[in-house]
């Protein structure tokens, strides 16, 4: 398939079907005035509070609405991922909720506390290896060998239809919104977001938010084509890992959709998390604050007097960690 084609295998129709397919399962989340970066940025601030969203992050809406999309046959056969971060909670619960067996393989390396919230969720745990790619080649083998389902975190049209619905309650929220700020990785919430946003407001600005080291949508649209770029250890680690040297839907979506990518050193994400924490009150991971954190660091402007709005992805970060940054701290993870 070309890009064009893939382009069109989301549409806002599958927006609007994945919002009645999931209701029952997530929560509207609030949205929020911030008069503290009105002041800042000179025109009014929204934050979308989807850091609330049950298992802390809005990865829940596109992995249920994949789950359920399921045909009976393939819900029977169970679903593998690897993700130990938010996708992984979020496909447990998914799968939970639909009475669907789960598997999340992990390597040893993974920290307990991660391994025992997937379980808690209700997803069986199997640890091997000691490599992210030796817990792939035992998912690899489970689809294989025992025809489970792998559904990924992003490359997926029925998980971009998901996260569409976070753009979907967003515009209905902030109808004059004249730009989004969304933080990027692979970019199946920028695609999503960006699809219901732009089909409801034809002139609004999406802007995705990365950080400086290892962006690797950002370094892949400069390519023109998915690229490999090195990883680095961010405060924003859910911005972390690669979009797929086989992207099939969200480079072109992203490509297409998005106006601008902006992006963050350390510690201008720390100052966004810290800013969240202090002036709004909301304890939020690093790769949830990178929108604010582009306000505070002037790298985004507001078109005309229009509201800006900045997704807050989640809430899944260490405490001991969110301590240190709100504390002051100028934390550099890549030099610990
Ligand atoms: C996954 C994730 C992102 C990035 O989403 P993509 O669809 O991979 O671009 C942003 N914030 C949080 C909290 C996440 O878990």
């Amino acid at each position: 398939m070309t890009p064009a084609a893939n382009h069109r295998a989301v549409t806002m129709r599958d927006v609007l079907r994945a919002r009645q397919r999931i209701a029952a399962t997530i929560r509207r989340t609030p949205m929020a005035a911030s008069s503290s970066l009105e002041k800042i940025l000179g025109a009014p601030v929204f934050l979308k509070l989807e850091h609330c969203q049950v298992t802390g992050s809005f990865k829940l809406r596109g992995a249920a609405n994949a789950v359920f999309s399921l045909s009976d046959a393939d819900k029977e056969r169970g679903v593998v991922g690897v993700s130990t971060g938010n996708y992984g909670r979020a496909l447990a619960h998914a799968a939970r909720q639909a009475g669907v067996r789960c598997i999340i393989c992990m390597s040893r390396l993974v920290p307990a506390n991660k391994v025992e919230a997937v379980r808690a969720l209700g997803a069986e745990v199997r640890i091997l290896g000691e490599s992210q790619d030796e817990a792939q080649e035992e998912v690899d083998r489970l689809v294989a060998e025992e025809h489970m389902i792998m559904l990924p975190p992003f490359d997926h049209p029925d998980v971009i239809a998901g996260q569409g619905t976070l753009g979907l309650e967003t515009m209905e929220d902030c109808p004059e919104a004249g730009t989004l700020l969304v933080p990027l990785s692979g970019g199946g919430l920028a695609a999503g977001v960006a699809l219901a946003a732009k089909t409801l407001a034809l002139n609004i600005r999406v802007v995705g938010v990365s950080m400086e080291r290892g962006a690797a949508m950002h370094a892949s649209l400069q390519a023109g084509k998915p690229v490999q770029v090195r990883e680095y250890p961010s405060l924003a680690d859910s911005l972390g890992g690669g979009v797929g040297l086989d992207n099939q839907y969200t480079f072109a979506m992203v490509r297409d959709l998005l106006d601008d990518v902006v992006l963050l050193s350390e510690t201008e994400i720390a100052a966004g998390v810290r800013h969240i924490y202090w002036k709004e009150g909301e304890i939020v991971e690093g790769a949830a604050a990178v929108g604010v954190a582009a306000i505070l660091a002037g790298k985004v402007k507001a078109k005309t007097d229009a509201p800006v709005v900045a997704l807050l992805s989640g809430r899944n970060i260490d405490h001991a960690l969110h301590y240190r940054i709100i504390s002051g701290e100028d934390v550099d993870l890549a030099a610990e």
